[in-house]
């Protein structure tokens, strides 16, 4: 017996294959899980958040205070607020995962798996007698082997009795069916997605352990279902993802409207569609396999802004094994026998792009975007991403949704402030602005004006005149001096973060500048930056970041999907998938969807499985909530300007070394 136990773990999912079986345990599916009364309800949504490092998932989270407005932000200081969305984003799939009191559920799998070496197994039954004759003693031997499982032969040293038994189970339990797949042999294949690697992780293992390795063709027979088996457990994920969305739109936008603005500058708001189809505002990114556009595979990720899943996601391949493999074969073909050949081959065939790996990123958008209705009857009304524009030109063009329901670009908001500071650095390359000395613009500052600016995007993010606001007033603020102040622009109050304001509200007389004003720029450097933030405070530029969404969840994505697909190794373009379909489910419920494949699968979840993903959950959630505690980001703001420090008093011992791409966060 194998199967309704998972029903509890995974409410609203499980195996397709499997629907019958769990028709009773689903009855059970509505319930809320244990231990998770106090899951904070969807929608009173709640933004804003940033972060510099990619490693927190996302920037916005629901529910978890009553602040009940976007961008409730403390608009005194120019300081970054942090929340995480991780918590709210995993509870949503199953509070075991995270609940430090839930206890795994008592149905768990008893299996207990351990390495054994055979003189142990055999000092424990050497005081056995043989079940035979009763005289002899029964020893073990490993008999033959299939992969990793092994014949197991126990025999006695003085009659001929003996049994035989695999050190393995078969899936299933079904230990008398000769053709069923071993759990170990799935198991380990499943480890070498998990450690990013491939068959030859299996075999240096079996190396280092002195046992007969697994061959690779039962290797790669057996990735195959692997593969397949994590696109379809994903698959099934971004089902219940989708339904979570829908959710957290309707609940977060209960009039169905919210001030968005169209491409006329018109207020055009309509969450939901005259058909019922819900608009949804996503990020999009591309990302490749190799570095560069060299690499024969491309993977596009549609993420929704407001909740921080992601909704879609499809790989673009320029490369298949078997066509390089048969390429002189083909050559030497007539053009009636080639043609044959490909008809033959194109089902299994990989390759599913022709152009460069560059357009790849459009390739992917157009398909994400043509199967929103048809695969999540969504659309997506927003087209959050960074600078290059080409997916987004290919997309407009193409008017997916037709002439009538266009689609816009937000601008990340990461990307902005690095263009600024791109752009500051550039200006204090100039002799007579940069350098060290009385109001110049050192490198330092270059970092402190970025952090402003962005500051002042973020705090204002559903504001945007405010936001043009907040930027000017970081600009005359470091441009004051003790003849000429300006601070007028500067928040007030004695929590105001400027020194000048501070002194007002508590009726003293303004101190100095000299001292006060550690980012005061000179006359010249001001006449020179000015420019820059004319140019960086374009309404066109800020209309498109006053969503306040930031891309840092894309880009942490990228990070577990391709540590499940190293780029170092030839990989197939199944594999890419999988390590997609992979980062995909973790990104969205967390360490469980490993053992949501294992269920898929019909492999037996442990409760020391259990217990190792719901450790990493929690693990999980302390860091990203750590990343976006204010003190912490603040304190690792400062670590970082330190850094800068050094590098700079480095940088004028050596002389001018580095070049501009290796400072601060690498511009564009
Ligand atoms: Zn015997
Ligand atoms: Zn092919
Ligand atoms: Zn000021």
């Amino acid at each position: 017996m194998s199967t309704p136990k998972f029903a509890r773990i995974f409410p609203t999912h499980s195996s397709r294959k499997r629907k019958n079986q769990l028709s009773d345990a689903r009855t059970t599916r509505k319930e809320k899980p244990a231990g998770d009364e106090n899951a904070p309800e969807v929608g009173r949504a709640e933004t804003v958040v940033l972060r510099d490092s990619g490693d927190a998932y996302v920037s916005n989270r629901l529910g978890v205070e009553p602040r009940p407005v976007l961008g409730d932000v403390n608009r005194n200081q120019p300081q970054i607020e942090g929340i995480s969305a991780s918590a709210t984003k995993l509870r949503r799939f199953s509070g075991a995962g995270i609940d430090p009191n839930a206890q795994p559920p008592a149905e768990l799998n008893r299996r207990s798996w351990c390495f054994a070496e055979c003189s142990q197994l055999n000092s424990l039954l050497s005081d056995v007698k043989c079940p035979e004759c009763e005289a002899g003693h029964v020893t073990i031997r490993v008999g033959d082997s299939m992969g990793l499982s092994q014949e197991l032969v126990l025999c006695c040293d003085s009659c001929q009795y003996s049994r035989t038994e695999y050190s393995s189970p078969r899936e299933n339990n079904l230990n008398h069916r000769q053709n069923v797949p071993f759990e170990v042999n799935t198991e380990i294949v499943l480890y070498s997605h998990e450690i990013g690697k491939g068959y030859s992780s299996v075999d240096k293992l079996c190396t280092v352990f002195g046992m007969p390795a697994m061959n690779k063709s039962s290797y790669h027979r057996i990735d195959k279902r692997v593969n397949a088996s994590i696109v379809e457990a994903t698959d099934a994920t971004l089902n219940e993802t989708v339904e979570f969305v829908r959710e957290a739109y309707r609940e977060t936008f209960p009039q169905g409207r919210v001030n968005a603005v169209n491409d006329d500058g018109e207020e055009d708001g309509a969450w939901e569609d005259d058909d019922g189809i819900l608009w949804v505002d996503v990020a999009f990114d591309g990302t490749w396999h190799k570095r560069g556009f060299s690499s024969h595979y491309g993977v596009g990720v549609v993420v929704d802004v407001l909740t921080g899943y992601v909704l879609d996601f499809c790989v673009k391949s320029t490369y298949c094994h078997t066509c390089a493999m048969n390429k002189e074969k083909l050559e030497g073909m007539t053009a009636a026998e080639q043609l044959q050949w490909k008809q033959l081959h194109q089902p299994d065939c990989s390759i599913n792009h022709e152009g460069s790996a560059k357009s790849m990123e459009r390739d992917a958008a157009l398909e994400l975007w043509g199967r929103s209705v048809e695969r999540h009857n969504l659309r997506y009304r927003t087209m959050l991403s960074d600078g290059d524009s080409t997916a987004f030109n290919a997309l407009a063009a193409a008017q997916p949704y037709g002439p009538t329901r266009p689609i816009t670009k937000l601008e990340c908001t990461n990307h902005l402030p690095k263009r600024m500071g791109t752009a500051l650095r550039k200006a204090s390359k100039d002799g007579r602005l940069g350098g060290r000395g009385e109001g110049r613009l050192t490198k330092e500052k270059c970092q402190r004006l970025q952090n402003y600016f962005r500051s002042a995007i973020l705090n204002n993010l559903e504001d945007q005149r405010a936001m043009e606001q907040a930027i000017w007033a970081t600009f005359f603020h470091v441009t004051s001096t003790d003849e000429d102040p300006h601070h007028d622009r500067c928040p007030a109050g004695p929590a105001s973060w400027c020194f000048f304001q501070r002194a007002r509200a508590e009726g003293q007389p303004p101190p100095p500048h000299a001292g006060h004003n550690g980012t005061a720029l000179s006359r010249e450097v001001s006449h020179a930056v000015l420019p820059i933030y004319r140019r960086m405070t374009n309404p066109i530029l800020l209309k498109r970041v006053a969503h306040g969404k930031t891309q840092n969840s894309n880009e942490s994505l990228h990070n577990v999907m391709w540590g499940h697909c190293p780029k170092e190794v030839f990989v197939g373009k199944d594999r890419v998938e999988a390590a997609t379909a992979e980062a995909v489910a973790k990104f969205n419920r967390g360490n469980f969807a490993l053992a949501q494949v294992m269920d898929h699968m019909s492999l037996p979840i442990t409760e020391l499985t259990h217990s190792a993903l719901a450790n990493k959950d929690k693990v999980r959630v302390q860091k990203a909530e750590r990343a976006t505690d204010v003190a912490a980001v603040a304190a690792r703001r400062a670590r970082c300007a330190g850094r800068q420090r050094q590098l700079e008093q480095r940088e004028d011992q050596e002389g001018e070394v580095y070049g501009a791409g290796l400072m601060g966060d690498g511009g564009e």
